[in-house]
């Protein structure tokens, strides 16, 4: 729990370090560009101390925007998956609780799963992320309330539906989140997988959930779709191969603690 937290935590900072960089980044370069103005203004008057003071400034604004970029691009290049068999149904069963804190008490949180729904090769991490962020897209489409399912079923799929889908034919997981919400224009479901394509208000949407969900869904061999009807609500899919290896016993919290014990020692 306290990793999606983080997880969680990390989305909202990747999308304010978006929306924010080209501000905070002129910012930078004003300070620069300012400061070593100023030393260039002192170098008649041979005022050392000043110039060493001025062209600190400026060296310190620059490693910051350094700073800046670097996390951009670490943001830009793709994740590299760590994929395991991982029990989805359950995956998505064990995040009611983060998802109904996050969306708040207007918007009831349900999971629909099927029996026995197969087992997928994934990044759980990832899954987890890709999930929570459909799940503030479902919360923001419902200002007034409404309901919110996520849903797990096996599905068989077609050479013909398949091709339509980027896909190949064979079975996969689908993985839906459905809103009660305000639903989408046929242009808005068109563009909603555009990195940077947004309809919110500035500086409360990036743009980027929806186009990292669908760049992990085609990472992970699966495909992300989109289903809405203006007024009524959205259903955003996730289809993830079908895994054929049984499901490990998942660490348990405990677990994961002696682990962090055990290399303790090491440091
Ligand atoms: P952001 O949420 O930052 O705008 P996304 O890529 O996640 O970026 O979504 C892009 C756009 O798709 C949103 O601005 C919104 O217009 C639309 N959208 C996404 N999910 C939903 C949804 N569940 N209901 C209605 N519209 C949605």
């Amino acid at each position: 729990k306290e990793e999606e937290l983080r997880h969680a935590q990390k989305m909202e900072a990747v999308g304010q370090l978006t929306g924010g960089l080209a501000h905070d980044f002129n910012n930078l370069l004003a300070a620069v560009s300012g400061s070593v103005e100023m030393a260039h203004a002192r170098l008649s008057e041979q005022r050392v101390d000043e110039i060493e003071r001025y062209l600190a400034m400026a060296s310190n604004a620059t490693s910051r925007a350094a700073n800046l970029t670097q996390r951009l691009m670490a943001f830009a290049r793709k994740q590299a998956l760590a994929p395991k068999p991982t029990d989805v149904a359950r995956l998505c069963a064990g995040m009611v609780e983060l998802v109904q804190r996050t969306v708040g008490p207007h918007i009831e949180v349900k999971t629909v799963a099927n029996e026995d729904t197969w087992p997928s090769l994934v990044d759980q991490n990832q899954l987890e992320n890709a999930l929570l962020n459909l799940c503030i897209n479902a919360r923001d489409a419902m200002p007034a309330g409404g309901s919110l399912t996520i849903g797990v079923a096996n599905c068989s799929i077609s050479r013909g539906k398949a091709k339509t889908m980027g896909l190949g034919a064979g079975d996969y997981l689908r993985i839906s989140v459905s809103d009660t919400g305000s639903g989408m224009s046929a242009e808005q479901i068109d563009r909603a997988f555009e990195p940077f394509f947004t309809t919110k208000p500035m500086g409360e949407g990036t743009g980027l959930g929806l186009s990292m969900v669908y760049g992990f869904a085609q990472q992970s061999g699966g495909a992300a779709e989109i289903t809405s009807e203006l007024g009524k609500g959205t259903v955003v899919s996730l289809y993830l191969p079908r895994g054929f290896d049984a499901v490990e016993a998942e660490p348990g919290a405990d677990e994961v603690g002696d682990g962090e014990r055990a290399a303790a020692p090491e440091k």
